[in-house]
């Protein structure tokens, strides 16, 4: 097992799916808000969102194009790679799972699974993506979690693992019973979080819950099915390291419950998006191939660089190509075979785009997600590599349009 020695194990390269509508981008904008990385929350409706920073992505009010915002969590780095909702740029939401480590799925808690919530979850199958299920709009009329996770379970994962238990429902929707820890996290006004002991009437309820929480972590989990049998129950960390193996091998989906709109469920998302989700230590070596011939990279900066073009952007600070590195380490100035256009590119400035603001940097290292400034010809899909270890990770597909933002 891996432990925190490694700057990589506190990288989270996440992505949000959802069906248009189920609030991917109120989600968004609450997680850049819960980490500090915007002081203002913007909304939906009055177009001040970050993510959507694109002039024609606020007129159609849909996320169309990509972008990777990196902020801090609990001593984690969480790069966010923002995925399109519609159905419309099915190839983008591809592209972008492909760089994504984990996601988070939104789901609506009145319409539950929703055609497209479908689609996207088996495109993120396709991909291997690890997974936590986010049931968002807990304040409407009509929202339901036991709902939305029996469509879970019936239309997407046989094995839905509810770690919450709603305090109050629709309007009344205050807080939530984390129920591996079996304490109670309530918003009582404003944006403040209490942790607090479980509310007395509902202690009975959390304690079934809990136990069925346990049942069925047993049942897929062969360590824990060992305590569940030795003991008659699972205690807390074995629950909690239970339920991240689950949910990387996603033999299991880790599902919590919140109101984005309301601010009220994120901090606990962000807690087990660095809890069950893997870092890029976690997930397997990448797939290239050159002459016919497979390879396969490891996420060591030691090793020969490797880096998947996945957005570019032409912005007022130059071509911005966005790249997930999977191997190797570059750095500013550096010399790099693109592959897919065959011919050298020159690494000019290194940025992480944090919301607003660029900040540069001298070199990244594998594992990470960064966007580069200088590059001429790599296009979404172009691998870049060292010259003297070249490889394609992506097999040369439509070249897309660079994406004109003022
Ligand atoms: P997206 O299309 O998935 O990006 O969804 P948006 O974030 O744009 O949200 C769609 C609509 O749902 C907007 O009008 C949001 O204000 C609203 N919305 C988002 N989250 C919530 C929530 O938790 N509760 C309620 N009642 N509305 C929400």
């Amino acid at each position: 097992m891996r432990t925190h020695r490694s700057p990589l194990a506190v990288v989270r390269n996440l992505g949000i799916l959802a069906h248009v509508d189920a609030g991917k981008t109120t989600v968004t904008e609450r997680i850049l808000f819960a980490t500090g990385t915007t002081h203002k929350r913007g909304e939906v409706h009055d177009g001040t969102t970050v993510t959507d920073f694109d002039p024609q992505e606020r007129d159609r009010g849909i996320t169309i194009f990509s972008a990777a915002v990196s902020c801090s969590w609990d001593g984690h780095r969480i790069n966010l790679i923002d995925t399109p909702g519609h159905v419309d740029f099915a190839d983008e939401v591809e592209r972008a799972l492909r760089v994504l480590d984990g996601a988070v799925a939104v789901f609506d808690a009145v319409a539950g699974v929703e055609p497209q919530s479908e689609s996207v979850w088996r495109q993120a199958d396709r991909h291997g993506v690890p997974r936590i299920a986010f049931v968002n709009k807990m304040d409407r009329a009509g929202a339901d979690l036991d709902a939305a996770v029996a469509s879970i379970r019936e239309r997407l994962h046989p094995a839905p693992l509810v770690v919450q238990l709603p305090v109050g429902a629709e309007d009344a929707f205050t807080g939530v019973v984390d129920l591996v820890r079996m304490r109670a996290l309530l918003w009582p006004g404003g944006d403040a979080l209490e942790d607090a002991p479980v509310p007395d009437g509902l202690r009975n309820e959390a304690r079934t819950r809990r136990r069925a929480l346990e049942e069925a972590v047993a049942e897929l989990h062969p360590g824990a099915l060992e305590e569940f049998c030795d003991t008659g129950t699972l205690g807390e960390r074995t629950l909690a390291s239970a339920l991240r193996d689950l949910t990387r091998s996603g033999d299991g989906v880790v599902v919590l419950c919140g109101s984005a709109y309301r601010n009220r469920g994120v901090e606990p998302l962000l807690d087990a998006v660095v809890a069950y989700l893997p870092s890029p230590l976690d997930v397997p070596p990448v797939r290239g191939t050159h002459r016919g011939e497979e390879q396969y990279r490891p996420a060591d900066p030691d090793a020969p660089p490797a880096a998947l073009a996945f957005k570019v952007h032409a912005t007022a600070t130059g071509r911005l190509t966005y790249l997930r590195i999977y191997s190797g380490t570059i750095e500013k100035g550096d010399t790099l075979w693109d592959a897919s256009a065959g011919r050298t590119e020159r690494i000019g400035r290194i940025l992480r785009v944090q919301a607003d603001r660029h900040a540069p940097l001298d070199r990244a290292v594998a594992g990470d997600i960064v966007a580069v400034v200088g590059l001429k010809s790599a296009r979404a899909g172009s691998t870049l590599c060292a010259p003297d270890a070249p490889l394609v990770l992506e097999p040369p597909g439509v070249p897309e349009p660079v994406v004109s933002v003022a």
